[in-house]
């Protein structure tokens, strides 16, 4: 007898009527008909049962600070800056925990089992490390949490940035950040990069950077990155954040770009929600949409994630920690409706981030963690269509969240109270 089996489920890859076992927190068996007995079952009937969802962008030092001290009213770039400036000196230990814990919440509680999160470091207190190591800590039993130490205001813009950086480091922050385009000059940026990239290489660390967030056509960090991750051997261990001034570059260099990210091993990370709001904001008409060329970056063989970036904090005042409302807008920009890219936003959002995060037994195999999310849908564009619920989320064979299918009691004269959104077009009537 095993401890769990979930029947009859749809895995994101297509294969149908799989049964999914579960022993000691790990997946045992993953075939139709499995013929073992477990304490418990589940019978999917057709839903879709996925690895879990990956968030590879996150600010939670600042998330669910809306409103503090004061709602942005602009609801620009400047004024979240402006705004994080009069917040940062108010800021406590206590309250950056609180509001990650919720954070945390929310996303568990939606099958977002994984986070890397950036944290400043340019406040000498490391007041935020120190908070979001906590919650590290904390929420080790149900989400994996990687932290990337951010120079928000620059490695050498900022006066201490680049010692409380390693301090960050020494007190085990995972991954290494930076914001080239946030330095003085190109020069600068092109420095930065640099000094980052041989500091990732002497201490075998990840790099995941803020890279040409900007829409400035000439912004070249992206491949500046690139360069030095070839040079130190760092591929795989990179990720180019953004990368929104890509959207804007002219189309014979990128031609060029591409190749070279790829050779490198450089991921890429889309964040739609906040690409589409912040981007294009020194445009009349047309207006440039700015998230950088998702479609592009996969057809190169470029891995690439959706990332949620921001919720209510100063920059952006939606947002739910729910990672198919990300892949839902990223499939709108991008325009990537046919078939096979708007499963490839799927993968943005679970298998895509997972390898940039270098999660281990990761995926439904046998031998992998049994982290896995029941989806009130058929397959992962109904899922993304509908922002389906999540019946089910399970953290090492453990279930640590339960959510009812979706249904509306619909009364009007005349008609069915019994209406379903799943129905596939074609079938009504
Ligand atoms: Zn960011």
């Amino acid at each position: 007898m095993i401890d769990l089996i979930l029947r009859h489920a749809t895995l994101a890859d297509g294969r149908k009527n799989i049964d999914v076992g579960i022993q000691n927190a790990t997946i045992v068996a993953v075939e139709p008909n499995l013929a073992a007995v477990a304490a418990q079952e589940f019978d999917l009937a057709g839903d879709l049962l996925s690895a879990p969802l990956v968030d590879a962008h996150f600010h939670m030092d600042s998330t669910l600070s809306y409103g503090l001290p004061r709602i942005n009213q602009s609801g620009t770039l400047l004024e979240g800056i402006a705004l994080w400036g009069e917040l940062k000196p108010q800021l406590t230990q206590d309250a950056i925990i609180e509001r990650a814990l919720a954070y945390c919440d929310w996303a568990a509680a939606q099958g977002l089992l994984a986070i890397r999160s950036h944290v400043d470091v340019c406040d000498d207190r490391l007041l935020a490390v120190e908070a979001l190591l906590e919650v590290k800590r904390q929420v080790a039993p149900y989400l994996d949490l990687q932290l990337v130490a951010f120079p928000q205001d620059g490695l050498l813009r900022s006066p201490n940035a680049r010692q409380n950086l390693v301090r960050a480091l020494d007190m085990g922050v995972d991954v290494i950040g930076g914001i080239p385009h946030f330095e003085r000059t190109m020069a600068d940026g092109a420095e930065s990069i640099r000094l980052l990239c041989e500091l990732a290489q002497q201490r075998g660390l990840m790099v995941d950077m803020h890279c040409d967030e900007s829409d400035d056509p000439h912004s070249r960090h992206i491949e500046t990155l690139a360069s030095h991750c070839h040079r130190l051997g760092l591929s795989g261990r990179v990720a180019a954040s953004h990368l929104t001034s890509m959207h804007s570059m002219d189309n014979y260099y990128v031609s060029k770009l591409l190749p070279l990210i790829r050779e490198a091993g450089v991921a890429a990370i889309a964040n739609p929600l906040i690409n589409i709001t912040l981007q294009g904001r020194h445009d009349s008409y047309p207006k440039r949409r700015g998230m950088t060329r998702v479609p592009e970056l996969l057809a190169a063989g470029i891995e690439v994630a959706f990332g949620q970036d921001c919720v209510l904090d100063p920059w952006y005042g939606l947002g739910s920690a729910d990672m198919l409302e990300v892949a839902h807008m990223g499939l709108h920009v991008a325009q990537m409706t046919g078939q096979e890219a708007m499963r490839a936003c799927f993968g943005a959002i679970t298998d895509g981030p997972a390898t940039i995060l270098g999660l281990e037994r990761y995926g439904i195999a046998v031998g992998a963690h049994a982290d896995l999310v029941w989806f009130d849908a058929s397959d992962p564009v109904e899922a993304i269509r509908l922002r389906a619920n999540r019946r089910m989320v399970l953290r090492r064979g453990n279930i640590i969240a339960k959510t009812a299918a979706k249904s509306t009691a619909l009364s009007l004269p005349g008609r069915s109270n019994n209406i379903s959104l799943r129905i596939k077009p074609g079938a009504i009537g």
